[in-house]
């Protein structure tokens, strides 16, 4: 099933749930402006290359909308329009004061150089600089973006508006980005799962992991992870897979991806077949990779008893009916991965203050953010009688509603 059926699939469920009105579902799932742009950029050698840039803003009733820009070959505007829809619940679930949207730029960053990344990112920025903005739409970094990236759209956005660090989140500190920022939504994600644990009478300290995705996400979780005690036995990323039964030695398995532009070759693990990396023998397993990747193919080989979903949409509505039936508990994504948007939020505010906050205040309110976050989900779990992702999307389409009503529709 394709991310945006799944995705809306997922939403009416929760509308169902929810007892909404069919007229108000209907204005829900319709996105507030997509826009598609042309972005023509002359490469190093002379010759000219155009992509298509999308950015999707879904809804904004609680907020300026928000949500990150992913640079990947596969980019189209169905996934974006998903994935902005997301952006609407989780920033609703996380309790901040915003919307979602999604942008996206179908290329493959890693074949362009550096300065055909900034010239794409500068003209994608010209195209769309009068549609986002501090209150209106505040773009991050996603899949093949980074904080270099969030600088330029920042200086390209500024050549129009005046300077406005406010307007991206993601930034280099330098730029006033916020500490812990880098590694939030992979601290957001040990919270998560160690809120889940705890529920059911567990800790981090003594499970075993494995984890799809060793890039920004997943290399944090691994690493917190490992720090809380919990043991990471296989892992992989676009280069290939590592297992070791004992657990990896992560901190060397880091120094390796970063020298070696990949976890391939690393020697402290046997290299593994990264398709089946998902049905490898552990308790907790954490997509941190592409969407899709779970579905009614491999469903029935996982052997995990907890999922926490990292990346966005990693699993098919399908397969959520055989692992359910399985008995494994899937901890959703739009709770899951939060924590980066969470922190996105505490930048956005330091920005507006022009106040910094230390790292172990942004960690403490994370902190703060997730567990109260966990409560709530399970709160609506109980009302509705529902599973945790139904928990959390009745839970964040609830919070949109009741915004959307208040504000009403008066012309
Ligand atoms: N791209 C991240 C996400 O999917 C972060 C978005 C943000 O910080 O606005 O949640």
């Amino acid at each position: 099933m394709n991310a945006l059926a799944a995705t809306s699939r997922n939403f009416k469920q929760a509308a169902k749930l929810l007892g909404l009105d069919a007229k108000l579902e209907r204005s829900l799932l319709i996105p507030f402006r997509e826009i598609k742009v042309e972005c023509t950029i002359p490469k190093d050698d002379g010759s000219l290359a155009s992509f298509v840039g999308f950015r999707v803003q879904h809804d904004n009733a609680r907020g300026p909308m928000k949500g990150g820009i992913r640079y990947h070959p596969e980019v189209d505007p169905d996934e974006v329009n998903a994935l902005a829809q997301l952006m609407t619940w989780k920033t609703a679930v996380a309790n901040i004061p915003y919307g979602g949207a999604k942008g996206g730029i179908g290329c493959d960053p890693g074949d362009l150089s550096i300065s055909e990344l900034e010239r794409l990112t500068r003209v994608f920025t010209q195209k769309i600089h009068d549609l986002i903005g501090i209150h209106a739409d505040v773009p991050a970094p996603d899949m093949g973006t980074n904080p270099q990236t969030m600088a330029w759209m920042l200086d390209e956005y500024s050549k129009f508006h005046g300077y406005s660090p406010a307007v991206v989140t993601g930034k280099p500190v330098d730029l006033g980005g916020s500490l812990g920022r880098d590694a939030a939504t992979g601290r957001g994600v040990l919270f998560a799962t160690e809120a889940l644990l705890q529920e059911c009478g567990k800790s981090i300290s003594g499970q075993r992991f494995v984890i799809q995705g060793f890039g920004n996400v997943g290399s944090w979780a691994a690493h917190l992870i490992n720090e809380a005690g919990g043991k990471v036995v296989a892992v992989s990323d676009v280069t290939g897979a590592i297992k070791n039964r004992n657990g990896l030695d992560i901190k060397e398995l880091l120094k390796h991806s970063v020298g070696n532009r990949g976890i391939k070759g690393f020697r402290g693990g046997d290299a593994l077949d990264p398709n089946s990396l998902l049905t490898e023998d552990c308790d907790v397993l954490i997509p941190a990779a592409l969407g899709g990747v779970i579905n009614r193919e491999n469903a029935n080989h996982i052997k995990a008893k907890f999922i926490i979903e990292a990346a966005n949409h990693p699993t098919d509505p399908e397969a959520d009916e055989i692992l359910s039936k399985k008995g494994v508990l899937i901890l959703p994504d739009i709770f899951a991965n939060s924590g980066g948007v969470t922190v996105s939020y505490f930048e956005w505010v330091q920005n507006i203050q022009g106040f910094m906050w230390d790292e172990e205040k942004v960690n403490n309110e994370l902190k703060t953010y997730m567990t109260k976050g966990f409560k709530d989900v399970k709160e609506m779990c109980k009302t509705h009688d529902c599973d945790l992702r139904m928990g959390a999307f009745t839970l964040g389409v609830n919070r949109v509603a009741r915004a959307t009503l208040l504000r009403g529709w008066e012309a």
